[in-house]
Order: structure tokens, then sequence, then C-alpha cells
């Protein structure tokens, strides 16, 4: 059976993938099943830049087919801070709720359309024989005035989703891994995946 070696360390990431992928006769392992514990650093500007350095590295040190993904906030009020940042903002131990308090007194004044915020996710596939695709996909959103919602994870919170009149932070986990930017992103692998296995 075929491998895809998947660049992540975090086991949510891994069961969505494995749920995406589970119609292919392919069998997708994380980087620790795969015996790699080689630590590569998000040296680009872009999310697309990250998620290919990530694959490509991999892809060479193992020879298999490489997933990898970043994703993280951009906020447009702020000049789509944090963006590829959105981990280490303010120092990556600093609770969420901190990073989330901060990041809504920076939009003081800011009303309506001016908070326009969005959840970016790019997913790159690296193949041996040198190929290598890049998705991107969206989840568009304006931040809150407070933070709303227990469930999920980091910004969740504050990204209200106006069409869904709730945040992420209020969805439940399927509801938001339809319409999230990792899930849309996913899908959209799974397409290419489909031509190139
Ligand atoms: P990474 O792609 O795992 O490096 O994640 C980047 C960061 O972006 C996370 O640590 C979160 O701060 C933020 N982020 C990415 N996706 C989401 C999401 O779905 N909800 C909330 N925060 C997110």
């Amino acid at each position: 059976m075929k491998k895809i070696i998947f660049a992540t360390t975090n086991k949510g990431k891994m069961d969505e993938i494995r749920m995406i992928m589970k119609d292919f006769d392919v069998e997708i392992v994380s980087m620790k099943d795969a015996g790699i514990y080689a630590v590569i650093e998000e040296t680009g500007k872009t999310f697309e830049e990250n998620a290919v350095i990530k694959a490509e590295n991999i892809m060479k040190l193992t020879g298999c087919i490489t997933l990898a993904d970043d994703s993280g906030l951009e906020i447009d009020y702020i000049n789509k801070e944090p963006g590829v940042y959105s981990a280490r903002y303010l120092g990556e131990e600093t609770p969420y709720c901190v990073k989330n308090k901060v990041l809504i007194d920076r939009l003081t004044g800011a009303k309506g359309e001016e908070r326009s915020a969005r959840f970016v996710c790019a997913i790159a596939a690296a193949f041996p024989d040198g190929d290598t695709i890049v998705k991107r996909a969206t989840i568009e959103g304006q931040i809150g005035y407070e933070e709303k919602g227990t469930n999920g994870f980091g910004y969740d919170p504050i990204l209200y989703v106006p069409e869904y009149g709730k945040t992420t932070g209020e969805m439940d986990p399927e509801e938001k891994n339809k319409i999230s930017h990792r899930g849309k992103a996913l899908e959209m692998m799974k397409e290419v995946l489909k031509e190139k296995l």
C-alpha cells in the first residue's frame, strides 16, 4: 500500500486527514510514525511558502509523498496580522485568552466590514518525482467585540462568521470541519491526489 506522510505532530490534524482520505488505498502516517523527528523552521513569508518548505524537506528525508499544512488568522485592519506568526504571536506560551483580548483591543474604533478577517490554510504535497502542488482555502468572518464560544482552539472565539451568526468557537467540530479553511483545503488536495496516485 502506498504511504503518505503528513508532516505534523498534531493528532487532531492526523485524524482529520485520515477521515478525508478514508476512501483511498493509502496509508497516512505521521512524522512520528515515520520516525522523523526533524524540526523544520517555518521561514516563509506566506502560508504557502511554509507549507511547501515543510513538505519538500520531509519528502527529501523520506522519499515518500509528503503533505504539510500551515494556517493562521489574517486581520485586514492590522495589515493581515498575526498571519504566519499566528502561533508565535505575543509568544507561543501566551494563553489565547490574552492574545484574543489584545487583538480585540487593537481593533478599537473599527466597525462592521472594517473588522474583516479570515482563517487561512495552505496545504502542500511534495512528490518524489519533483512535483510540488499547493492549495489554499479560507473561512471568512469578522473579529468579534468579545470572545464567544468554548469549542475549537486558538483564535476560534473571536472569528465571527456572519453567514452562520456565530463564532467558529461556537460551532460544533463537525459543523466547523465542513466549512473550515483546513477542511476545504484538504478536500482540494484530495482531488489533486486522485489525479496523482
Ligand atoms: P499551525 O498551522 O498548526 O502552525 O497553526 C497556526 C496557528 O494559527 C494556530 O496555532 C492558531 O493560533 C491559528 N489557527 C489556525 N487554524 C485555526 C483554527 O481553526 N482556529 C483557531 N485558530 C487557528
